[in-house]
């Protein structure tokens, strides 16, 4: 049977009543009989004084004599029991428990006692201490609840309702597990515990239990098996527990938290990998791939180290000399009047311009290297720019001039070419289905703004060299995002410095603002120290819980529209490897030619040299190629291609791919076979 503490069941000296009307055989052998058992006895003559003597001392036993006496209720009852046999019932039923048939010897009376005493005194002593027990359990502040053998829920306290939300009625009766609704982690943890409870032991730990409002709460459960008939369990949540997982924590703290608690009771090797992973999530630098010291090609090391950090090899002391045309160029706008005023070469050439295969070189060569006011027209119409932003057309046009005036036609590569490309892509992505069904208007806009302006004043070489440089632009925006800090706040000096060209100057406060944010993010998303931590972020929220079939378009999400937006950006950004080859080789000799000439500076100023295989005289343009294309490219236009779905760009990619393969494996280091050279 349960065990009930002795404490609360020891039994002080037990207490008889003997109601007896007058003294005789009867009434002594039980007398003698309570002296034999230690029993504490009184007697009583007539009702009153039983009465008063039962409300007094509460005696255990009671024996009534109902031989002859016309006193008590029971003689009445017997009486008409009499009748009608010699039943017991109603007298059981008036609250007597037995019948004792006259017999005065003491061992009679004895055994008839104590035969009560271990019978039913005892058992209302161990249902008074239950009683006791539970009420203390009713009341305590702790969580309770006990369970049979096979989990189904026997009680709760109050504590515990509150705590899971449940109403007792809701819960008692249910199997444990079908409340939490248990995932593999909770059903592994189930195992574990039930290994403890059946060998009898207690268990303690982190367990995580989900509330009736779809929550999970983190608690510190005490559990221990009952043993004996029926077999119970009882658990105990500790009320600190409680506290502490109500306290405000970020969601790092949390997922350390989930990872500690399944620590706890894994198989040795399961929780050693999770120690790794522990100290890589308490590391900061999440997105950023490590590289090996060694063994790494030196394509990628060069280039990572070249486009993803900030000056680490900084050295102070020499200052960057920015070229002439770092003065901010408002001079020579030989442009257009109007969008009708186009020469018809160039009206000719942009009729192609929704085809990815477009061919920006030829405009650049036929608007005297200014297409990006050309094309900026084109495509801002397209989109309803200057009705969105209600400026007229004039103010566009004067806009994009200056902002093209500012990109620097000496680089080879950062040149306003470069942004006329990303413009490109740009509306191309804008036009893919999932794309559009994605974003509003407003990012729309946004986006193709954030494309023109993304380079401007880009001084053709990398934060690296700038930060090492000790620059004066490296200082103002403390080494940090410098190039990506500068064209977006530069872009907006000259927007707002004269109206004539200040393309926000109708578009209200809220709109600014809205647009002007978006517009930052999408410019500092290009900074390729973040490359890892937007592509996980977009493959993790978007890809991932689309290839999942989620019912709910989960792409309409304000922060999941900045997610797209930035991954559009990005990939315009980089978009030339995913050009027609003619382009793609085009591209690969600007930017390899610009990587040349800074580190032709870097050795003659005495700099550190960022990426030494950008060097002219020993470079393999393919090897760097594939090296740019495997780290950067491949992962990130998959992700994207399976968003917005871009099959030609994906054909373009593993053809050049293979061009640049080629190329290597017959030890060419330039853009073309010597013999396709032309
Ligand atoms: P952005 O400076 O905004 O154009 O960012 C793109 C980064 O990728 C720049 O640092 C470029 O130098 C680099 N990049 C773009 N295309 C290539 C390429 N084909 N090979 C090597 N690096 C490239
Ligand atoms: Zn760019």
């Amino acid at each position: 049977s349960a065990r009930i503490p002795p404490y609360l069941t020891v039994l002080h000296v037990l207490q008889v009543l003997l109601i007896f009307a007058k003294e005789d055989n009867q009434s002594d052998g039980f007398w003698w009989a309570c002296d034999r058992a230690g029993y504490r006895c009184n007697i009583a003559r007539t009702p009153e004084s039983a009465l008063e003597c039962f409300l007094d001392k509460h005696q255990e036993i009671i024996v009534i004599d109902h031989r002859n006496s016309r006193y008590f209720d029971a003689e009445h009852i017997c009486r008409s029991a009499d009748q009608e046999e010699t039943s017991i019932l109603p007298l059981l039923n008036a609250g007597f428990d037995r019948q004792f048939m006259e017999n005065s010897s003491i061992t009679a009376c004895y055994n008839e006692l104590v035969q009560i005493e271990h019978g039913e005194v005892r058992s209302q002593f161990k249902l008074r201490a239950c009683n006791a027990v539970f009420t203390a359990l009713d009341h305590c502040q702790e969580a309770i609840e006990i369970t049979s053998e096979d989990h189904v829920i026997q009680y709760v306290n109050p504590a515990f309702e509150r705590m899971m939300g449940y109403q007792k009625g809701e819960l008692i009766g249910k199997e444990l597990t079908e409340l939490p609704k248990s995932d593999k982690n909770c059903a592994d943890l189930l195992d574990t515990i039930n290994t403890f409870i059946k060998k009898g032991k207690e268990w303690q730990g982190v367990y995580y239990a989900r509330r009736k409002s779809g929550d999970s709460i983190q608690q510190h459960v005490k559990i221990t098996p009952v043993t004996g008939q029926g077999g119970l369990q009882t658990r105990r949540y500790s009320s600190m527990a409680r506290v502490h997982s109500m306290t405000i924590e970020a969601p790092i703290t949390k997922v350390i938290n989930i990872i500690n608690a399944a620590q706890e009771n894994s198989p040795i090797t399961v929780a050693e990998a999770l120690d790794r992973v522990l100290e890589i999530l308490r590391t900061t630098e999440l997105y950023s791939p490590q590289l090996g010291t060694k063994d790494e090609d030196p394509h990628t090391s060069d280039l990572v180290g070249g486009l993803m950090t900030d000056g680490l090899r900084r050295l102070s002391g020499n200052e960057y000399v920015f070229s002439k045309n770092m003065n901010l160029n408002h001079s020579h706008l030989s442009v257009p009047n109007t969008i009708n005023d186009v020469p018809p070469c160039i009206a000719q050439l942009l009729e192609n311009e929704e085809s990815w295969d477009f061919n920006i070189f030829e405009l650049e060569a036929v608007t005297n290297k200014r297409p990006l006011v050309y094309l900026g027209l084109k495509i801002f119409a397209r989109f309803g720019v200057s009705e969105f932003l209600n400026c007229s057309e004039a103010t566009l046009r004067a806009w994009l001039q200056v902002i093209e005036a500012n990109y620097h036609s000496s680089n080879s590569y950062h040149n306003s070419t470069h942004a006329a490309d990303v413009l490109h892509a740009t509306a191309f992505f804008l036009g893919k289905e999932r794309v559009k069904g994605s974003l509003d208007h407003l990012d729309e806009v946004a986006a193709l703004i954030a494309a023109t302006i993304h380079d401007v004043d880009h001084p053709g070489r990398t934060n690296s060299f700038l930060c090492n440089a000790g620059s004066e632009l490296a200082v103002l925006y403390n080494d940090t995002a410098v190039l990506e800090s500068h064209h977006t706040a530069l872009a907006f000096q000259l927007t707002t410095k004269d109206s004539k060209c200040n393309i926000f100057k109708n578009i209200d406060r809220n709109h600014y603002r809205t647009l002007r944010q978006a517009i930052i993010d999408m410019v500092l998303a290009t900074e390729m120290t973040k490359h890892f931590e937007h592509v996980n972020k977009f493959v993790n929220s978007i890809n991932k819980p689309m290839a999942s079939e989620e019912t709910t378009n989960i792409t309409n999400f304000p922060d999941n529209q900045t997610l797209i937006k930035r991954m559009m950006i990005k990939c315009a950004d980089v978009a030339n490897p995913c050009r027609p080859l003619e382009l793609c080789i085009e591209w690969a000799g600007r930017i390899s030619e610009e990587y040349f000439a800074q580190t032709d500076e870097e050795k003659r100023q005495g700099l550190p040299v960022v990426m030494p295989v950008f060097d002219r005289n020993t470079c393999s343009i393919p090897k760097s190629q594939i090296s740019f294309i495997d780290y950067f490219i491949t992962d990130m236009f998959d992700a994207w291609d399976a968003f917005a779905h871009l099959p030609v760009l994906m054909q373009h990619l593993a053809n050049n791919y293979k061009h640049w393969k080629t190329l290597d494996e017959l030890k060419c280091k330039s853009l073309r076979l010597p013999s396709e050279n032309n």
